[in-house]
């Protein structure tokens, strides 16, 4: 196969092979774009050099022949003494992975060529800047030397001259400086810093491909569910210089704002600066919109190649380019990451603009995006009566929305250490990089002293939908110490609670309150569609909800158990109830008791009286159900859990019995209620007494439960209403408990008929959520008018686990082990539990053609598993009344 591609020869299409950088340069190089001239090595060949440890045959040669070609066509040789070919080594996957992976630049420099780089560029500080730059990049990246060496000596060179700018050391500072650092590579790893080009380059190439293993990529890569086995391509690109001077520099753009969408000139420009710098952090940047008047010329040139960028992949782009002399490069472009904000109105905006449709603008938000937009926010800052309010101590970037709270932590480690005990931390630092990831993954949120909307903590923070405020230049950070001054003297040391607001980039001493987001305000019907709140946000979430609508084939329907949830789901768009658990309308001081009561029936007389008592007050809470729901279709679960869930715990019991024995006060209700106790007891309630073998063993129970649904409709039909009530059994294993269930349902509808003169047309159907009942389906189907799949319980009892124990046990260790990507009770477990819904979907149907099929339980709300509840061509996805938003989006999503 072929390892190399030379810029021109690739194209956007081919991430896989050549990675988003290799791609997107290929991309640029054939759009006519100043790039500077390269080739890229593979994701395939990495893939071989990571199985086997070496290189794949062939690969030297073709490097060895596309360098040649670079070498033809810059004039000049890889290292050569007297005007060196210097180029960067950069890693570049198929998804962007920021500041994950090792770029080492300047390389070809080395004592021999040095001297020929500063003759040719008249500039010999140049010079030894660069091969400084050189000897710490490779020695860090390469060879593993432990970076805070170079940074150190660096830091002693300033201290040394009295300053603390990297411009004012000159070039025999510089020259000095690699002396310092060379020996520093020699020290640590026992070797000379190699000398030879060629050997700089292969050796540079195998840290990229090693970086795809690196700890920080594994765990970035988790985070992001992103596949182990992609690789990285490696990007060798001739250098051009943005360090030569100040009518050189470096740069980052966007070409809309990120955190809103909002047109305009985003991005941040550094001076007399090589690549790395600007995000670093280094020396302060100026706003890109400065450039115009430092060189007007690039500046019309950067803002022609933006539109050209954003015209061409439709769609918000950033990019990286240096100016060298007055002459603009692009070293980097891809579409760029934007806030869940940003996503929404940048989509509608496209379409406005007539470059994308409808399907493709819902193509590119998603649930989860829309979920975050969901999310509470901070309280204005107008305190209550009386009170002083939230006290605001600075003001940073607001780079990454939504509104945290939490103790103070000034490192990764005490982050995981606290938030994994359960404590909420926001990480504070002065500024991040790679190796603070795992603390930000474990924070609420984010804030920085440092660095603008394009530093390392806004990048990744955006990626993770994490919040962040950088930049809070007021703040004084002591990591050292652990703690922070705000610019009035306030100190906050490690765990006080302060509160950081990620839209606004405000940031606050102590707990500020929330309030809920404007998107759930529209939901609710409290903000009007039309509102143009947040620069047109709602409006766009209106139209893109809307176009979700028009096109999803799943209905959506809600997990809701009494009037006030229906009435909200209702609001949020749901198209019915998929879940009604009665089992909470057995609770409360004075149902609880004729629960008792009908658990301690000796006699048919005792246990009539008990459900005699229940009857009208079942039927009460389904009066109201059906009137919040109206017109759309309500499925009842008939009582599920264990009967023993009603009745007092077993201890506290065991010791009153055994406190009144003692007083020799007997309580007779007290020892009959332990002894059912004691008999209820099940070593594994999950698969005990419960669901339809409830019904079938206590007399009458699912009967009062089918009168009181079919007395509730009948008096609603009586009064003008629509209610359309379904019966659902749960946890049947075959047929024949079905069966059994239904004639008695049967018979208790036409009694009600009979009573009230209302004609009923109530539809029985079951959950599947045992694997019998999967396989049966076919059977099943006889007897039921609809399945709903009860996948959680399906997820436990497919796997053979129960989530209640194994999420805190071993769970961990599989994700980390990567036998699971993602919790299977979170996202369905397609293979398994998904494969055996997809089977009795289609053995239910072909029993019963009509058969309405549907899934009830947490994966209805969850967006991958609604692409495939979609796929298998199921009715509806019930989910959580919050959730509805978010599955109606996401089945839109999936039927474009
Ligand atoms: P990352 O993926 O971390 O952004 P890059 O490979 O893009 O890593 O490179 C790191 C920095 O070096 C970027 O700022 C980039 O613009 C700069 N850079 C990379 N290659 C060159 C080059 N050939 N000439 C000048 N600067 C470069
Ligand atoms: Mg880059
Ligand atoms: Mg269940």
């Amino acid at each position: 196969p072929k390892f190399v591609y030379s810029f021109t020869e690739g194209n956007k299409d081919l991430k896989d092979l050549l990675g988003g950088k290799g791609a997107n340069l290929a991309e640029m190089t054939n759009l006519g774009l100043p790039v500077p001239p390269g080739f890229t090595i593979t994701t395939e060949a990495c893939k071989v050099y990571l199985g086997s440890g070496s290189e794949p045959a062939g690969l030297r040669d073709e490097v060895s022949a596309h360098l040649e070609a670079l070498e033809q066509t810059m004039g000049k040789q890889l290292g050569q003494a007297d005007d060196p070919l210097l180029v960067s080594v950069r890693s570049g996957a198929k998804f962007s992975m920021p500041g994950m992976m090792d770029t080492v630049l300047n390389i070809g420099l080395s004592d021999a060529s040095v001297a020929g780089l500063a003759a040719q560029s008249g500039n010999e500080r140049f010079a030894w800047d660069s091969y400084r730059r050189l000897v710490q990049m490779f020695g860090k990246t390469v060879l593993g030397v432990d970076g805070d060496l170079f940074e150190e000596a660096l830091d002693e060179a300033k201290r040394a001259k009295g300053t603390v700018n990297d411009l004012d050391l000159d070039a025999a500072d510089l020259r000095e400086l690699v002396d310092h650092f060379k020996s520093i590579v020699r020290g640590e790893t026992g070797r000379e810093f190699p000398q030879d080009p060629r050997e700089q380059m292969d050796l540079a190439v195998h840290a990229v491909f090693d970086s795809w293993n690196s700890d920080r990529a594994r765990l970035y890569r988790r985070q992001e569910r992103i596949p182990n086995d992609l690789a990285t391509a490696v990007n060798i690109c001739s250098m051009v210089f943005g360090n030569l001077g100040s009518d050189s520099g470096t740069g980052v753009a966007f070409t809309r704002d990120p955190s809103t969408g909002t047109q305009g000139v985003y991005g941040d420009y550094l001076q007399n600066a090589q690549g790395e710098d600007v995000v670093a952090g280094i020396r302060n940047t100026v706003p890109l919109a400065e450039l115009e008047t430092l060189d007007k010329a690039s500046y019309d040139q950067l803002m022609q190649i933006m539109e050209t960028l954003e015209n061409h992949y439709r769609d918000l782009c950033d990019i990286e380019f240096t100016i060298e002399r007055g002459k603009l490069w692009m070293l980097q472009t891809r579409v760029g990451k934007r806030t869940a904000a940003a996503a929404f109105r940048i989509a509608v905006q496209l379409v406005d603009q007539g470059l994308i449709d409808l399907d493709e603008a819902l193509h590119r938000v998603n649930g989860a995006q829309l979920a975050q937009l969901m999310f509470p926010r901070f309280a204005e800052e107008r305190p209550a009566q009386g009170t002083k309010g939230p006290e605001r101590v600075a003001w940073g970037i607001a780079a990454s929305p939504g509104a945290a709270v939490g103790k103070a932590v000034f490192d990764s480690y005490t982050a995981v250490k606290w938030s994994r005990s359960g404590e909420k931390v926001i990480l504070v630092r002065r500024e991040t990089n790679p190796d603070d990831l795992d603390g930000m993954i474990a924070a609420e949120g984010i804030l920085t002293s440092r660095g603008g909307k394009t530093s390392h903590a806004a990048v990744v923070a955006r990626g993770m939908g994490k919040t962040c405020v950088c930049g809070a230049e007021e703040l004084e950070v002591d990591t050292k110490k652990r703690r922070f001054a705000t610019a009035d003297g306030q100190v906050v040391e490690e765990g006080d609670l302060i509160s950081i607001d990620g839209s606004t980039g405000r940031v606050y001493l102590g707990e500020v309150p929330v309030v809920p987001s404007p998107v759930v305000e529209y939901f609710e019907g409290t903000l009007h569609a039309g509102a143009d709140e947040e620069g047109g946000l709602v409006q766009a979430v209106h139209r893109l909800m809307a176009h979700a609508d028009v096109r999803r084939k799943l209905r959506v329907r809600a997990n809701a158990d009494n009037a006030d949830d229906a009435s909200r789901a209702r609001r949020y768009g749901a198209q019915g109830i998929g879940l009604c658990r009665t089992e909470h309308m057995f609770l409360g001081e004075e149902r609880r008791k004729e629960v008792e009561q009908l658990i301690l029936a000796d006699t048919e007389a005792e246990r009539e009286s008990a459900l005699r008592t229940l009857l009208p007050m079942q039927k009460g809470d389904f009066v109201e159900l059906f009137q919040a729901m109206d017109g759309l279709p309500v499925t009842v679960r008939l009582l599920d859990p264990p009967l023993h869930e009603f009745l007092p715990d077993i201890t506290e019991l065991s010791v009153r019995v055994a406190l009144a024995e003692a007083r020799k006060d007997h309580n007779e209700n007290d020892l009959r209620l332990l002894q059912a106790v004691h008999r209820l007891h099940e070593q594994n309630p999950m698969l005990g007494l419960r669901g339809v073998r409830l019904g079938l063993v206590i007399p009458g129970l699912f009967s009062m439960q089918v009168r009181a649904i079919a007395e509730a409709a009948a008096e609603r039909k009586r009064s003008g209403g629509d209610p359309r009530p379904e019966i659902m059994i749960p946890l049947v294993g075959t047929v024949q408990e079905l069966e059994i269930v239904r004639e008695d349902a049967e018979k208790v509808l036409a009694e009600v008929r009979a009573a009230t003169g209302v004609e009923l047309d109530i539809a029985l159907g079951t959950m599947i959520e045992l694997p019998r009942a999967a396989v049966t389906a076919a059977q099943i189907a006889e007897a039921a008018e609809f399945f709903s799949f009860g996948t959680n319980d399906l997820t436990q009892t497919v796997w053979g686990f129960s989530r209640d124990d194994v999420e805190a046990s071993f769970f961990t260790a599989y994700l980390e082990k990567g036998i699971f990507g993602v919790s299977p009770f979170e996202t369905i477990d397609r293979d398994g539990v998904g494969s055996l819904v997809r089977q009795a979907a289609e053995a239910g149907r072909a029993t019963r053609p009509g058969l309405k099929l549907g899934v009830c339980g947490e994966h209805g709300g969850d967006p991958d598993s609604v692409h495939f509840f979609h796929e298998v061509g199921l009715d509806y996805v019930s989910c959580s009344p919050f959730r509805i938003p978010v599955a109606r989006l996401e089945a839109g999503r999936a039927a474009i």
